[in-house]
């Protein structure tokens, strides 16, 4: 496995990363073990001194953090500047908040005295990948750290600079040696670390194969695992919502990071009454996304990030079209260099086909169309995954009847499913378990101590 920076708008490369030795690697674990033992016992408020400069140092060099993360990956660079500034927002919220969430909590047990306290396990490992290669691992490591772990991160192959350039970030910050490092291994390398006893916990962004992978062999070793895996979110457009708004976010919520994020809406969901002109200017907005080159402020698409994400796309869509989608645009597989992939769009996919059962990370949206809410809410759950849901109605009840009914981790009303550091983010079926960010994601790395005293 090599680590590389692969320009996807040429497929050329870049730069290219030794992999850390076995040797590196040990140091790397004892060091991260023997930080632990001190670093768990420094006060809460110098580690929110750091952990708000870290979010300085976010705001302050956006631009170059954004280039670095558009050079590897392929995200138009307002986007990645802004995916920076959204990390400081993360780093400020924990700097602010862990004391707060991490107090005692006194119990009445009466005539004992009783309290919950939260202690940290131990180091972390986090399994990272490329689609947000800033955010996905600040929102670990900004909550871990403030909770007293020590965080070692492997992050995908195809984004070293970032992996590295964070490790860089939390010293600069002012965070000792050894409370978080990069450790540049292959899958084989995080499999071994998975086993070794000096990782207390496991949390893991990415497909759902991997997911499958690490869960089992955390598992085996009785370790707390976090999963956040893929998504294929539906969007729901019922009669009477705002069908301006309605469209206009919908193509943003299919074409943001050019269609890999695991919250991007992928399924568009249209009753009856409405279907046909929902169809109409969805096909229309899609049609004029501008393709092109990501470092451009007008770009809206740019290329995928990896070869092998772009030819997958592409199957999954004439796979789709064999068993009787309709394709109403896009589709082609361009031939020339880089990892480019049109904004396509496939209606009335039959079920069990890619576009109606599989993630698709990229920009293809699929439509389908809904006799009645009923119906709409019953296409909306046929999947395997349950991250993020979005229903588009101003009628109260039928809001009830999707909040209830929606089996999603974050159901966005009249909007875009986003996360923010405030809210817990997470999924349930496919999608995975545990949950990131607001308390409930610095509370998964804990050990919740319960004490009485008689
Ligand atoms: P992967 O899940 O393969 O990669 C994510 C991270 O997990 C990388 O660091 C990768 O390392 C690592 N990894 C992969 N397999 C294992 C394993 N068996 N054990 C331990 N670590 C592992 O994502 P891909 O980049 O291959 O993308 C494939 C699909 O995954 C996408 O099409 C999309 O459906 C989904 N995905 C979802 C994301 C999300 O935000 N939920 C993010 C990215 C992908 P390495 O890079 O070295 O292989």
């Amino acid at each position: 496995m090599s680590f590389a920076t692969v320009d996807p708008t040429t497929g050329r490369t870049l730069r290219t990363f030794p992999p850390h030795t076995p040797d590196e690697v040990e140091a790397r674990l004892r060091r991260a073990e023997e930080t632990f033992r001190t670093f768990r016992h420094t006060p809460l408020a110098e580690r929110a001194g750091w952990m708000k400069r870290a979010g300085e140092l976010l705001e302050t060099e956006a631009d170059a953090y954004g280039r670095m993360m558009t050079q590897e990956m392929g995200k138009p660079l307002e986007a990645a500047r802004a995916e920076a500034r959204k990390c400081a927002t993360a780093c400020h919220y924990y700097a602010r908040n862990a004391e707060r969430f991490l107090a005692d909590e006194p119990v009445d047990t009466a005539p004992d005295q009783s309290f919950v306290r939260y202690q940290p396990l131990g180091p972390v490992l986090a399994i990272m990948p490329w689609n947000f290669p800033f955010w996905q691992v600040v929102r670990f490591a900004a909550p871990a750290l403030m909770a007293g772990n020590v965080g070692l991160l492997k992050h995908a192959h195809n984004v070293p600079q970032c992996a590295l350039a964070l490790e860089e970030l939390f010293l600069r910050a002012g965070f000792p040696q050894g409370v978080f490092q990069t450790l540049l291994v292959d899958v084989a390398g995080v499999r071994r670390l998975i086993e070794d006893p000096r990782i207390r916990a496991v949390t893991l962004t990415g497909s759902e194969g991997a997911g499958r992978d690490v869960g089992q062999r955390a598992g085996g070793q009785l370790k707390k695992v976090v999963l956040e895996l893929g998504g294929s979110d539906p969007f729901v457009v019922l009669p009477g919502a705002d069908l301006d708004a309605a469209v206009e976010t919908a193509v943003k919520a299919r074409l943001i990071n050019n269609g890999q994020s695991c919250i991007a809406a992928k399924r568009f969901i249209a009753t009856e009454p409405i279907y046909e002109e929902f169809e109409r200017r969805f096909l229309e907005r899609m049609r004029r996304a501008v393709v092109g080159d990501p470092l451009e402020a007008k770009t809206e698409v740019g290329p995928l990030a990896l070869e092998s994400i772009r030819d997958g796309l592409h199957q999954q869509v004439e796979r789709s079209v064999a068993a009787g989608a309709k394709l109403l645009l896009g589709g082609l597989k361009p031939s020339g260099p880089g990892f480019w992939y049109p904004p396509t769009v496939l209606a009335q996919p039959p079920p069990g086909s890619p576009a109606y059962m599989e993630e698709m990370f990229g920009p293809v949206a699929v439509l389908f169309r809904a006799k009645d809410a009923r119906d709409a809410l019953r296409i909306a759950n046929d999947s395997p995954y349950g991250l993020g849901a979005s229903v588009w109605t101003r009628d109260e009840a039928e809001q009830r009847f999707f909040i209830d009914g929606l089996e999603a981790g974050t159901v966005a009303v009249n909007g875009m499913v986003a996360s923010d550091p405030r809210l817990p983010f997470g999924g349930v079926k496919a999608s995975g378990h545990g949950r990131e960010l607001a308390r409930h994601g610095l509370l998964e790395f804990l050990n919740i101590k319960t004490v009485r005293i008689s």
